[in-house]
């Protein structure tokens, strides 16, 4: 079956965060449509591919992307004009050529990304599939049965995420004793209201972070370990044998590069590297913490490979601002034993194919995956179908609040209602 492109059609939108970022629509000749919208974090990788800005001060703060824009309508939009849409991984590569550069930097990876995951929608809405079996076909994934994530609920935010004294980033539940994902996203949702509750009860701050989870001043970064311990007995459930722990520290955001220290202000306390997977190793021993994503700086490659010996067996140590969903860089970790887990962020590295290029090393080599959204999203739900399609062992999408993290979690239990009833 082939599918031309008969027109492609990009427009500026606001993310969860009130900032622009692109809605992507393609037209197929036979009248098939998709359209996707590309998020955007706060805590970005030095080594991500580049989202293009328009740098205007007068409009939204420099934050625009009508050059991303118009790259779509012009630029990509005639070269793609006619091509097969079953082909992603040719568009793919003709927009990578047109762009020319690493980092993507031309064309911006924001429209290329948009202009990849619309194709794959429309290609799904003509062949009449969910997009999670159009993905896993196209892909040739050779999975034999569908396994939903286990979702990394970020319930209690902080660094980029909140304006609070927490310099750690992200404060996970990990609803792991369930086979279902239903009754995990339950437990989650019921953990989430019963922090809620305790935090109210304690006069602490309930408003929420950019990622849904609460985000108040604490007295010291532990406290918020302590709170979901508190939250998750609260709500009945058994702390360690049916919900774990996981932590995000984006640690690069807080390490001074000169001092070659992480200056954690929570603490008033300033670590090296060994301090730090020290402060991981104490913190399993008294929580039920089972990963720990960016421990380290995304450079500090020894320090990443100390880690990995001392912790790796016992522990998730996802690479994010690390690996920056680059396959590349993935190579690296697995030559030098660096941690063993990958998250996958589709606006890393600005391509479906090559997100899928660097899942499926990270699979052949026995990391774990897990797909993520970023702190700027919208209401496109790919990455629900992309977990589901690549089998990924975990997804990342936010606290049970706010709609731009439960469409993804809704998703899900949508697609598990399908594939029950099948
Ligand atoms: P970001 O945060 O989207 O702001 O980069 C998410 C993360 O670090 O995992
Ligand atoms: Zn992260």
């Amino acid at each position: 079956m082939k599918e031309k492109i008969e027109f492609i059609h990009a427009h500026e939108i606001l993310d969860s965060r009130g900032n622009p970022t692109l809605n992507v629509s393609v037209l197929l000749n036979n009248g098939s449509h998709g359209s996707a919208s590309v998020p955007s974090g706060a805590s970005t990788g030095i080594h991500e591919a580049l989202e293009l800005r328009d740098g205007d001060k007068n409009r939204y703060n420099g934050k625009g992307v009508l050059r991303a824009v118009k790259n779509v309508n012009t630029k990509i939009a005639s070269v793609l004009h006619g091509m097969d849409a079953m082909d992603i991984e040719k568009i793919d590569d003709t927009m990578r050529i047109l762009d020319g550069t690493v980092n993507k930097h031309r064309l911006g990876a924001n429209a290329i990304l948009g202009v990849s995951i619309a194709c794959a929608h429309a290609g799904a809405r003509r062949r009449k599939m969910p997009l999670y079996k159009h993905l896993r076909d196209i892909y040739s994934l050779d999975h034999q049965t569908y396994k939903l994530p286990t979702p990394l609920m970020n319930v209690f935010n902080g660094g980029r995420h909140a304006s609070t004294n927490l310099d750690m980033q992200e404060f996970i539940i990990i609803p792991h004793g369930f086979s279902r994902f239903s009754r995990k996203l339950r437990a989650g949702a019921e953990i989430y209201h019963a922090l809620g509750e305790i935090l109210r009860k304690d006069r602490m701050d309930t408003d929420l972070g950019d990622e849904g989870g609460y985000a108040p001043n604490v007295g010291k970064t532990e406290d918020a370990l302590e709170y979901l311990k508190k939250a998750v007995q609260k709500a009945k459930y058994k702390v360690g044998k049916e919900i774990g722990f996981g932590i995000d520290v984006a640690a690069s955001e807080f390490y001074d590069p000169r001092k070659d220290r992480y200056v954690l202000k929570t603490d008033r306390i300033k670590y090296n590297a060994d301090q730090m997977i020290d402060l991981y190793a104490r913190w399993s021993k008294k929580y039920p913490l089972i990963s720990v994503e960016d421990g380290l700086d995304q450079d500090a490659w020894d320090g990443w490979q100390k880690m990995t010996a001392k912790l790796g067996k016992q522990m998730m140590l996802i690479g994010d601002d690390l690996f920056v969903t680059n396959p590349e860089r993935i190579q690296k970790g697995i030559d030098n034993k660096v941690a063993n887990a990958v998250l996958i962020k589709v606006n890393q590295i600005g391509t479906l194919s090559e997100t899928m290029q660097a899942i499926k090393l990270a699979q052949r080599n026995k990391y774990k995956v897990v797909i993520s959204h970023r702190s700027g999203e919208t209401a496109d739900t790919t990455i629900a179908d992309l977990a589901v399609a690549v089998n990924a062992q975990y997804i990342k999408t936010g606290a049970p609040s706010r709609s731009e993290r439960l469409v993804k979690y809704n998703r899900l239990l949508e697609i598990e209602e399908e594939l029950i009833i099948k």
